[in-house]
């Protein structure tokens, strides 16, 4: 459907979003520039979700996503409500998108040059110049057939899923990354270089549908962006964007229950007793959480929450975020640091029952970029573990947090930021245990459900309930999934349905 051609009825109808992540903030927006009345419920104090920011002595630290690729599907939000990004917020291009390193002191700059890429392929192995441009191949034509066309309309019916089921197989979606990565290219640590990616989504490369190779050419076609004083700004001009259409977002908003009269939503109470009338609920709260608590009072919730339970989930992660009273100038913006193990250790991140003694990590130091995220002179990071999600492995973070964060500070001392511990000034951590009791993530799962082909498409929790219709579902845990533009392609096909919904009349 075409929104642009929506007409508000007379007496508009009253949306409420559950959750202020990317997913929540995108699809309120679109709803509101369609002419519903859309409150946004959050409960941290902060909008953002994983996206959220915190300052501490002149350091601004972005929480969570800090790769923003699709800039179109973001600027997209604001042309719809006839507005232009730039008034909102500045994007900056990242060079190259991330420098990947490994223990035998090698890196590898992957950037949108084909020239660099293939002087820096040929020097690990001339035949994989060759490869690699095949893979490109493949990977552009999985980006055509799984974003652009599929990436934002929703799997409602298993005859969607049968429809999409041709390509699926001719691009051989039951393999998996790193298997498909490997069809194309043999040295191992150029397998690596381009089949972790799927990490970036909570996908394990050995078990994620090779679908997920599409982020690869996603990031050739637009490239890396980063907003100019962080991803706090790009959350910052979306909550603008929606409350210069008439939006309301409400902050401290803890959603205790969504309310239903027969088998319809009728309204969301709080946790402090307010209570928000609605002719249609969307959530952007973690899934199980919506099913199993919000909806805890309707069988469709007990029931379908028991049967989430059962799903596969992402790994969780341990985020350290630290500022120094030093510009490590050798650093690039995102460098991907691999420790000694890589299958192993993915085995280990996502079946193992306890803390592997090695790790890989994602450094990010966005002050190369812009310098104005921490006092002059001075550097913002944050570096993040892959780690298992509570279910699997239930740590005590309370004890083991401080020791992780030591031995990862032992170790980025060592090989990567000489000096480190001296020019420490502050630090924080985000264990799973955060995932679990700030942001309601079932097992602390920081990406909800496992991106495998079993659990994507029409086999993902469906954009729209099956048993509520003016129930709806947006963000990492409903179709297509979790990263910055997957989030915000599920708030098209959202919106999308919720704006079908009511010319259909069935928001009464
Ligand atoms: C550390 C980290 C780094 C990442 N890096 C990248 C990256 O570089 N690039 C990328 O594309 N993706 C990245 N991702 C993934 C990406 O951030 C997420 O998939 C995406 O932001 C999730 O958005 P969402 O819309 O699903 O909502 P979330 O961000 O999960 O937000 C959900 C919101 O709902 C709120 N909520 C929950 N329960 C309630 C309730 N009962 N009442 C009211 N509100 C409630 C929560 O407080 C939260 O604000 C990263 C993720 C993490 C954790």
């Amino acid at each position: 459907m075409n929104q642009m051609n929506f007409k508000p009825r007379l007496e508009p109808k009253r949306a409420v979003v559950i959750g202020a992540g990317f997913g929540g903030l995108a699809l309120a927006i679109r709803l509101q520039a369609a002419g519903m009345q859309t409150t946004l419920l959050e409960q941290r104090d902060k909008p953002g979700g994983r996206a959220y920011v915190y300052e501490d002595q002149g350091f601004v630290f972005d929480a969570g996503p800090t790769v923003i690729t699709d800039p179109s599907a973001i600027e997209e939000l604001f042309t719809l409500c006839g507005k232009r990004m730039g008034d909102y917020v500045e994007m900056l291009p990242v060079t190259p998108f991330y420098r990947l390193c490994w223990e035998d002191g090698s890196h590898f700059d992957y950037a949108n040059d084909q020239e660099a890429l293939d002087r820096q392929i040929h020097a690990r192995n001339p035949q994989d110049v060759a490869g690699y441009r095949r893979f490109l191949a493949y990977s552009k034509a999985v980006f055509d057939e799984g974003y652009l066309k599929l990436g934002a309309v929703p799997f409602l019916s298993f005859r969607d899923m049968i429809q999409a089921g041709p390509q699926l197989a001719r691009l051989e979606a039951w393999k998996s990354v790193y298997g498909m990565v490997s069809r194309f290219v043999k040295d191992e640590q150029l397998r690596q270089a381009f089949s972790f990616h799927s990490l970036l989504v909570g996908g394990n490369p050995f078990a994620t549908s090779s679908i997920y190779t599409l982020i690869h050419a996603l990031e050739r076609r637009w490239g890396v962006w980063f907003p100019r004083g962080g991803t706090g700004a790009l959350v910052k001009g979306l909550v603008r964007l929606f409350e210069d259409m008439g939006g309301k977002l409400e902050l401290n908003a803890s959603v205790a229950r969504i309310e239903t009269a027969g088998n319809l939503a009728s309204g969301v109470r709080l946790e402090d007793g307010r209570w928000f009338m609605a002719d249609a609920v969307a959530s952007n709260a973690d899934v199980v959480h919506t099913y199993a608590d919000l909806l805890k009072n309707h069988g469709r919730g007990s029931s379908h929450g028991e049967a989430l339970k059962k799903k596969r989930f992402s790994n969780s992660l341990f985020v350290l975020y630290f500022g120094l009273d030093k510009h490590h100038e050798q650093l690039q913006h995102h460098t991907v640091c691999f420790g000694p193990r890589y299958r192993e250790l993915i085995k280990d991140i996502f079946h193992g029952q306890q803390l592997a003694d090695d790790f890989s990590l994602y450094l990010h130091a966005p002050c190369v970029t812009d310098p104005s995220l921490a006092p002059p002179g001075c550097g913002s990071h944050y570096v993040l573990a892959p780690v298992p999600h509570l279910g699997n492995a239930p740590i005590d973070w309370e004890t083991e947090g401080p020791r992780y964060r030591d031995r990862i500070f032992d170790y980025l001392e060592r090989r990567y930021m000489p000096g480190l511990r001296s020019q420490l000034v502050t630090s924080r951590i985000f264990t799973p245990h955060d995932f679990r009791d700030q942001l309601n993530a079932h097992l602390g799962s920081a990406f909800s459900l496992e991106p495998i082909l079993t659990q994507s498409a029409w086999f993902r929790p469906h954009n729209r309930d099956a048993e509520l219709p003016n129930l709806y579902l947006v963000g990492a845990g409903t179709h297509p999934g979790a990263g910055v533009p997957g989030v915000i392609g599920s708030a098209k096909a959202t919106a999308g349905l919720m704006l079908e919904g009511v010319h259909a009349g069935v928001h009464s």
